[in-house]
């Protein structure tokens, strides 16, 4: 059985592992990833500073080394919009199993006016920046600012004023990229509000990054308006929100003589409006304040009147991730997402399922839960990629392995390249010090790859 998957990130690697684990031993799989780097969320998600999480791709890695695993990176799969190297249709010509586990490569905007200004970006984009992503490379944020603003509550944002509140020398010894470290270095933030449109009790934060905010002695944690007492917790009060209240106490309880920065977590408000200079770029947020009620899970919102501006030289909408769509896959505007039945198969945005196509990961069901929900998920449909059946003639071998070779002629990085790369980043990252120094753009990649084929040819 042959099985294309689409999306080098975690997904893709629980679901080639389940695949190998319970299907016959003549199933391979050929994965194709758009960068030219695999592990996806792991390599461009995963904070710098949070390096065992990253520890889970020595696993992916030894999925990647079995001999029925082929890796295409530098392949995009067409998106809407005409951009792409190979298309569903060939996919599905080639493979009898194809499974998108392309995860959620856009994100959610606020809808308010000046949301594009200069200086003003979504989380995504931010923490690909600093993540060394492609795509992101010259997002060039300006940190030479005073005051910064990060709107939502989840743990990407407590990621991204983590990273605008670390001094350089302790981001340089991870694997943040060599341009983010650079624009670090010249970082004058002296404030950074953090935007909740909800109250205290609502944050979607988990209890090890809201703990780890601890560590940061030399900042000054605000929080307005005050917090509610820890006694009078709303019916829905779990443990996780408890934790989360009890260090918010503990942080506001602190007294930081000459903060080195000021973090203010400034509850139940929404942006309005972004106002900018003559210049374009953003210079205050207005928000408008909201009343809160207790309702069964979480407190309902109600917006007021009441307005406030607060300076903001730059801005970051940390609110959520959408999908992308794909050229030829029907795609769920509202959801953002690839439409499927219960069980992972791609369907028509009526519900007819499309022969042979899978989707799994945040495409799937969402951009939620933490990396080792996806393991659940990728199993669930390698188990139903296995029981279907799909009256369809692959390709001969001598066809694919031509078409194979198209794409390497045309410039896909395969496993044995990834080994070069993976070896060249981590001994360039020990000799400074840190897990690795991660390669950036294709450019990049080809260079250090012609050199070290050229290396081991003359060796
Ligand atoms: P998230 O956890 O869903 O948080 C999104 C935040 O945006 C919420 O606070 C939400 O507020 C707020 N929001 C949404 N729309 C808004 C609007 N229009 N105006 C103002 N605020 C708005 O999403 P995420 O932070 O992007 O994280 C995605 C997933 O990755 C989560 O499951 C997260 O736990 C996971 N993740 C995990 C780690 C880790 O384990 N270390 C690190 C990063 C990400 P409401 O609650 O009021 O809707």
């Amino acid at each position: 059985m042959r099985v294309a998957i689409v999306g080098a990130g975690p997904t893709g690697f629980f679901l080639a592992a389940s695949l190998f684990k319970s299907g016959p031993e003549n199933l391979t799989v050929d994965m194709f990833e758009k960068t030219p780097f695999p592990f996806g969320l792991v390599r461009f998600g995963v904070a710098p500073d949070h390096p065992k999480i990253k520890n889970v791709t020595r696993g992916y890695q030894k999925t990647m080394d079995s001999p029925r695993f082929s890796f295409f990176g530098n392949v995009t799969l067409t998106e809407d919009g005409g951009q792409g190297h190979i298309t569903a249709d060939d996919l599905l010509r080639h493979y009898d199993r194809v499974a998108l586990t392309v995860g959620c490569q856009d994100d959610r905007k606020l809808g308010i006016p000046f949301e594009d200004s200069k200086n003003s970006y979504s989380a995504t984009r931010f923490v690909g920046w600093y993540n060394g992503h492609p795509e992101d490379r010259e997002l060039n944020p300006n940190l030479k600012i005073k005051h910064a603003t990060v709107v939502g509550a989840g743990n990407v944002a407590i990621d991204v004023f983590r990273f605008l509140a670390s001094p350089h020398q302790r981001m340089a010894m991870t694997d943040a990229s060599d341009h983010s470290l650079e624009a670090l270095k010249t970082n004058t933030i002296e404030e950074v509000d953090v935007l909740v449109r909800r109250g205290a009790w609502d944050v979607a934060f988990t209890n090890p990054e809201v703990k780890e905010l601890l560590d940061f002695e030399d900042v000054q944690f605000c929080f307005y308006p005050d917090l509610p007492p820890l006694d009078s917790p709303p019916p829905y009060a779990d443990r996780t929100s408890t934790k989360n209240m009890e260090v918010f106490h503990e942080l506001a309880g602190r007294r930081i003589e000459n903060p080195r920065m000021t973090v203010n977590f400034r509850f139940q408000v929404s942006p309005k409006e972004l106002r900018v200079d003559s210049d374009g770029q953003v210079k205050e947020v207005e928000v408008c304040h909201n009343e809160l009620e207790i309702g069964e899970t979480r407190s309902q919102l109600r917006q007021t009147d009441k307005t406030s501006v607060y300076p903001s030289q730059l801005f970051i909408r940390s609110v959520g991730y959408r999908g992308r769509p794909l050229a030829g896959i029907p795609f769920h505007q509202k959801w953002g997402l690839i439409p499927c039945d219960k069980k992972g198969r791609v369907t028509d945005l009526e519900g007819k399922v499309m022969e042979g196509l899978y989707v799994s990961g945040w495409m799937r069901r969402g951009p939620s839960g933490v990396i080792g929900t996806n393991k659940k998920d990728a199993t669930e449909v390698g188990e139903v990629m296995l029981q279907d059946q799909r009256a369809h003639q692959a390709t001969s071998r001598r066809e694919l392995e031509s078409w194979h070779q198209t794409l390497l002629d045309g410039g896909a990085i395969s496993k044995q390249d990834w080994g070069l790369l993976d070896a060249w980043e981590t001994s360039e990252g020990e000799q400074l010090g840190k897990p690795r120094r991660k390669l950036v753009t294709l450019l990049e990649v080809q260079e250090a790859l012609n050199k070290l084929k050229a290396t081991s040819a003359t060796a």
